[in-house]
């Protein structure tokens, strides 16, 4: 198959630039010879090593040419500046349906009745050289809400709303090589989801009556007319989002909502030309969706068709289906096609830290060497920096690229990227903690990296934005995430900090986190601190001593003049008071992540908490000569073959049929305890507890024992346990102790009592219950934002507003116990 050459009339004069500029935007032309691959690389390729002669890109951007190519979408559509789409993320800024009648009852929430905060949220990612944006889910219908009066268009009403998002997002320009004088257009697609049997509300609907393990009710099935009426919905929503000035739609097809369900025969049972053992009648309520939306929407509407590539459930879709859903979505008119990855209910994680950097770029690849569709591919899952980006499209897996939440960590990570200035990006380091895990409780999202996200007025960071006359002096113990943020925000923002930290290096506890096998992305917010910091110290706003033990504040009031002073000084791990528990035997995580102190080959570990589980998966790897040091280094095959997926795309789904995993060798012998009862681990975060519990459990090392009391530690170091009523030793070469943490208060406790309207305590030194990296970044950046001469502690705002979801939700919650 030749691909359309699209010429360019180009109005650039000079013979050089024009030529660079005709070769950079030969936009598909994807070989005739091309063959179809029997295996996918699972490596991501050098990108010198693999351009592609037949479809060169000139280096006229020093920085990651493939990535900031221009990709023409035909002369009703135009050129997209670059190749990365920002990927649909649901925020809670996309507005509700909530009756007005119901909001008295929420109380004092604030309620996303406009959508002032989603065009601020967009402009802002725009403003950061992102040319096209993909919304949050936006439902076409009721029944089609992901959770009950969740944020829907299908109406005149609704649609007015949106006017200014794509206002506000159209008012940016993006530099591009298609037209290096003016730039293109931001531009911005409607994300249309169905949530089908995902929903989370009384009424789902679905292809036939089935209930999803992750749901709460139980689908009834689509009758015909509903089946009609619901493709109309798509298309009605589609014309609405036009009208609202939207540059086009996202067809939400994968990730297991309704046209998934449509098209597996696991959740498909239909008899009639809408199921059955045809893929083509499981197929074609997709089908259907993409034809009548071209056809109302016209040629000059982008239709961006999310395909679930690989569902990662067993009895998913075939490679062949796949391949056959995607040549017959372009032939409907579809603009784009953009990777789907993993069913919600999939047990393969695919988007956590866990999950190596581009780790599904083969799936997307698989497709366009197969040479089935002409459209641009797009792929995704984990691509959170421009190198990763640029490996993926240079290897020609893609021809666009989507991130998604490294836009919430850092909404000028292509402004960096294309400045090269990459050490600067704030990195997005998969943790879900403040973005997924909050839109699954109804709250607003966030990043725990970037707290300004999504709260974009709220927490607006203008540097040196402080007049002259109001500026301070702020001394600021402790450069942990709480430390780190306050410093970096308080003095990009104008005042001066003089930051103390009795280590050698900044971090905090982040320096024990990033040694984690999973975690090593941590590495990046630490460089992006010291980068900051960097700067900071070059302009002279900040001055770093580390190795400086504050004890008092006398010690430094001597020699400085201080107006306010901001204990970050953090926790220390919980003593405790076990009989026996001074042996020798007896570690802290602190003694094993910090101070490396040996560990022996059988383990019991005290407290079951994220600690206690990240100990546990540290010492699994421990001695494991191949344990990646960075986060480029993390394996794609083994990652893989740990999970069970069939790389070679032989099964349906794509998982290795008969088992779910493969297992680990033996390494070690390791008891995880807790006193409560109850499944382990139950407080891990919403969306990653699961991987934690999983990677533990398929090592086959460590054993969890919940419900156990702790009797004493013998003369041998070894650990009785009480648990139901029966007695039992373990004969343990050490026991380690991750039984949560104190703050550390003796600063504050030492200060004189007159300062106590001068000195301020985040993070962990302020409270140490379900700390987090997100509540002490959070913390830090807020008081930076708010600390004047004239305020005390406690006469700023440490945290956002409920917003109405979440009210709504937790009622839905409490009815529903
Ligand atoms: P800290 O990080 O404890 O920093 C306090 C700093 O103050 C330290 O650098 C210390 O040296 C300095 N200091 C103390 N006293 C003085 C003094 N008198 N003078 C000068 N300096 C002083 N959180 C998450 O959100 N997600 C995770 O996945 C996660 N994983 C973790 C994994 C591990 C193994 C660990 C240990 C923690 C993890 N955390 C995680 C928790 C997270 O790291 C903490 O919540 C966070 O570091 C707390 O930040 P902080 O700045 O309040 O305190
Ligand atoms: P934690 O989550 O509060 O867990 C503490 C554990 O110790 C619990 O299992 C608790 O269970 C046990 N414990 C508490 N008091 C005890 C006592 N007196 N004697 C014996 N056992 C006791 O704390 P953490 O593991 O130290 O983690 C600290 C914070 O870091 C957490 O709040 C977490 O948010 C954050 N963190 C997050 C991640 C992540 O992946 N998101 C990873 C690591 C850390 P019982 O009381 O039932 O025994
Ligand atoms: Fe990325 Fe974590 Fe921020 Fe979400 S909260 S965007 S996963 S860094």
């Amino acid at each position: 198959m030749i691909r359309q050459t699209s010429s360019v009339v180009s109005k650039v004069s000079h013979g050089g630039i024009l030529l660079s500029f005709r070769k950079r935007i030969v936009v598909k032309t994807y070989p005739s010879t091309r063959m179809m691959n029997t295996h996918p690389p699972l490596r991501l390729m050098s990108a010198s090593a693999t351009t592609d002669p037949q479809n060169p890109v000139i280096e006229s951007r020093p920085h990651f040419p493939h990535l900031f190519s221009p990709l023409n979408l035909g002369s009703d559509i135009g050129f997209l500046p670059n190749r990365a789409i920002m990927g649909s993320m649901h925020t809670g800024l996309e507005g509700n349906s909530i009756p007005k009648f119901i909001l008295p009852f929420l109380g004092s929430v604030e309620n996303h009745d406009n959508l002032e905060a989603m065009a601020t949220y967009f402009e802002r990612r725009a403003k950061g050289g992102c040319g096209l944006m993909v919304t949050g889910g936006i439902s076409p219908n009721k029944s089609g809400w992901v959770g009950p009066f969740a944020a829907k268009l299908d109406s005149e009403r609704e649609m007015e709303l949106h006017k200014v998002v794509t206002e506000r997002v159209h008012g940016i320009r993006i530099p591009s090589m298609s037209n290096p004088k003016d730039g293109e257009k931001a531009r911005i697609c409607l994300q249309i989801l169905h949530a089908g049997r995902y929903a989370m509300h009384p009424f789902p609907l679905s292809a036939s009556a089935t209930k999803a393990p992750i749901s709460l009710f139980k689908a009834r099935e689509m009758s015909l007319g509903q089946i009609q009426s619901t493709i109309h919905d798509y298309v009605r929503c589609s014309v609405l989002a036009k009208e609202a000035g939207y540059d086009g739609i996202e067809i939400m097809g994968s990730e297991g909502y309704l046209i998934n369900q449509f098209l597996v025969k696991r959740t498909n049972k239909r008899v009639d030309e809408y199921g059955g053992d045809d893929f083509r009648n499981r197929m074609r309520f997709a089908l259907d969706i993409v034809k009548e939306t071209r056809q109302a929407t016209g040629k000059d509407f982008i239709i961006i068709f999310r395909l679930s590539m690989l569902d990662l459930i067993h009895d998913g879709s075939s490679w062949e289906e796949i391949r056959l859903l995607a040549k017959a979505v372009e032939d409907a008119g579809a603009t784009i096609i953009n990777t789907g990855i993993g069913w919600h209910e999939a047990r393969v994680p695919t988007i956590a830290t866990i999950v190596p950097r581009g780790a599904f770029a083969w799936v997307t690849k698989k497709l366009r060497d197969d040479n089935t569709v002409s459209i641009p591919l797009c792929a995704t899952n984990r691509i959170n920096a421009p190198h990763v980006a640029e490996n993926i499209l240079a290897s020609q897996c893609a021809d666009l690229i989507s991130m998604a939440r490294p836009f919430l960590a850092d909404p000028d990570i292509l402004k960096k990227s294309m400045e090269g200035n990459v050490e600067e990006i704030n990195t997005c380091i998969g943790c879900n903690q403040a973005c997924l895990d909050h839109s699954f409780i109804g709250k607003t999202a966030s990043c725990l990296v970037n707290p300004s996200a999504c709260h974009e007025d709220e927490l607006n960071i203008i540097p040196n934005s402080i007049p002259e006359s109001e500026r301070l002096t702020i001394g600021c113990v402790g450069a942990g995430p709480a430390g780190l943020s306050f410093a970096i925000t308080a003095a990009t923002i104008g005042h001066k900090v003089i930051l103390f930290d009795k280590a050698k290096e900044i971090g905090g506890q982040f320096n024990m986190a990033k040694r984690i096998p999973g975690k090593e992305e941590f590495h990046e917010t630490i460089r992006y601190f010291s980068k900051r910091i960097k700067s900071l110290l070059d302009e002279g706003n900040l001055e770093l001593r580390l190795g400086t033990e504050i004890k008092s504040f006398d010690m430094i009031e001597k020699n400085h003049f201080i107006h306010k002073w901001i204990i970050a000084t953090g926790v220390e791990p919980r003593k405790l008071s076990i009989p026996g528990i001074d042996h020798p035997n007896v570690l802290s995580y602190v003694d094993v992540l910090r101070s490396n102190l040996s560990v022996g080959q059988k383990v019991a570990i005290i407290g079951a908490g994220g600690i206690g589980f990240d100990v546990a998966e540290f010492l699994i790897h421990q001695n494991d000569p191949n344990r990646p040091q960075n986060a480029d280094a993390v394996s794609i095959p083994h990652f893989l073959s740990e999970w069970g997926v069939d790389s070679l795309y032989q099964s349906r789904g794509g998982l290795v049929t008969g088992s779910s995993s493969s297992k680990r060798t033996k390494e070690r012998e390791i008891f995880l305890l807790q006193r409560k009862k109850g499944k382990i681990g139950s407080g891990l975060g919403k969306t990653t507890g699961w991987i934690h519990r999983s990677t533990l459990l398929n090592s086959t090392c460590v054993e969890m024992l919940d419900s156990v009391s702790y009797e004493k530690i013998d003369d041998k170091g070894h650990l009785h346990l009480a648990r139901d009523g029966e007695k039992r030793v373990l004969e343990t070469d050490n026991i380690i102790i991750c039984a949560g943490q104190v703050s550390k208060r003796d600063l504050q406790e030492n200060s004189n009592a007159s300062w106590a309207n001068k000195v301020f305590t985040i993070g962990g030194a302020y409270e140490a219950l379900e700390l987090d990296a997100k509540r002490a970044i959070d913390m830090g950046t807020r008081l930076a934002l708010n600390i004047s001469k004239d305020i005390h502690p406690r006469m700023y705002k440490t945290s956002s507003k409920i917003g109405s979801e979440e009210k709504l939700f937790k009622i839905f919650k409490g009815l529903m116990q």
